[in-house]
């Protein structure tokens, strides 16, 4: 049986294997795919201390980071079911979805989120070539450009008004008759004078010229009509799903879905903590996943000392 038992390869699935192999307990990841979201962007500019840097060339230094200690690295397996122990000190349990099971004293979950996709047509192939997800990240990249936010929820409006201080026009598409944002938001965004609002509007294509996004297409709800609007850049902003649906029962999540976490990231269940984008700490970031991650290994450790000799 592992000691502590990580269930996520992403930066804070990475950071705290780190923490607990240096404290010289018997450490394991289990990981659907090492490198989880870094793997899919491509700029990365605020990693703070490295100026710039991409995905899979972060990913490839976490992977040579964990490899500096003796982490087992159980890449490419995804768990199914995580089963606590049924009293305090026994073994965890996690079930992957190959059959096999695995067997810790403490068990991290850092399984992370994925962002809610629109599903149409350009959608995949502009991914990072004009479709972005995260406006933090990748707002100033399209500084003096023309946006598209997609979602008029609280996370749709604040990063328009985010990036109307950046770039030069945003238009915000909402699906619903009204936005559903909260009024104070609501009322910041309507001083904006270089926003506009477009309402029960379903976006039904993004437009690109083959290399990047040029534009992207709506149908208006209320008739058959279908605008076309021209800009660079599309911000979608529906929702991000914790990766969690597999520990219903197990830990408490939120009523997003979200492993309900305290400061020391313990979870409901003694011995199982949690980090990352995967929990209810707010700001989904590498900077934050790894703190975070290192904060967990720190936890596990904390609560294995305390452990009576077997
Ligand atoms: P993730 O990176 O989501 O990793 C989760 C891990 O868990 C993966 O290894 C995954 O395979 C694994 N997993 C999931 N389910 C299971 C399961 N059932 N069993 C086993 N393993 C499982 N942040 C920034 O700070 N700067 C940026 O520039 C930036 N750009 C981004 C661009 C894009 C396109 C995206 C999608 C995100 C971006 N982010 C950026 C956000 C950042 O990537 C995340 O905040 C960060 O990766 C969260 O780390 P995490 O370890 O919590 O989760």
């Amino acid at each position: 049986a592992f000691e502590v038992l990580i269930v996520g390869g992403g930066p804070a699935g990475a950071a705290a294997a780190i923490y607990t192999a240096r404290k010289g307990i018997r450490t394991g990841i289990a990981a659907e795919r090492f490198g989880g979201q870094v793997l899919d962007t491509m700029a990365i500019e605020n990693f703070i201390s490295v100026q710039h840097t991409e995905g899979p060339k972060l990913v490839a230094q976490l992977e040579q980071h964990v490899g500096d200690y003796d982490v087992d690295v159980m890449n490419l397996q995804r768990a199914q079911k995580l089963i606590p122990a049924t009293s305090e000190g026994g073994l965890h349990e996690v079930v992957l979805e190959n059959g096999a099971s695995l067997k810790a004293r403490s068990v991290i979950l850092a399984t992370g989120a994925r962002w809610r996709q629109i599903n149409v047509p350009g959608e995949e192939q502009y991914k990072n070539k004009g479709v972005a997800y995260c406006p933090h990240c990748d707002g100033p990249l399209f500084k003096g450009k023309r946006v598209a936010v997609i979602g008029g929820g609280n996370s749709g409006v604040e990063a328009a008004i985010d990036l109307a201080g950046i770039v030069a026009h945003v238009t915000l598409i909402e699906y619903d008759s009204a936005l559903r944002a909260d009024a104070v938001l609501q009322r910041k965004l309507a001083t904006l004078p270089n926003v506009q609002i477009v309402t029960s509007a379903m976006t039904t294509e993004v437009l690109g010229d083959g290399e990047k996004v040029t534009g992207l297409v709506y149908k208006d709800r209320s008739g058959d009509a279908r605008h076309q609007v021209a800009l660079e850049g599309i911000f979608v902003q529906i929702g991000l799903v914790p990766n969690t649906e597999w520990l219903r029962g197990a830990v408490g999540l939120s009523q997003h879905g979200e492993i309900e976490v305290d400061h020391r990231g313990h979870t409901s269940q003694p011995g199982i903590f949690a980090a990352g984008d995967a929990t209810t700490i707010p700001f989904k970031q590498i900077v934050i996943a790894m703190g975070d991650g290192a904060k967990a290994g720190l936890s596990a450790f904390d609560y294995l000392i305390r452990l009576p000799a077997e």
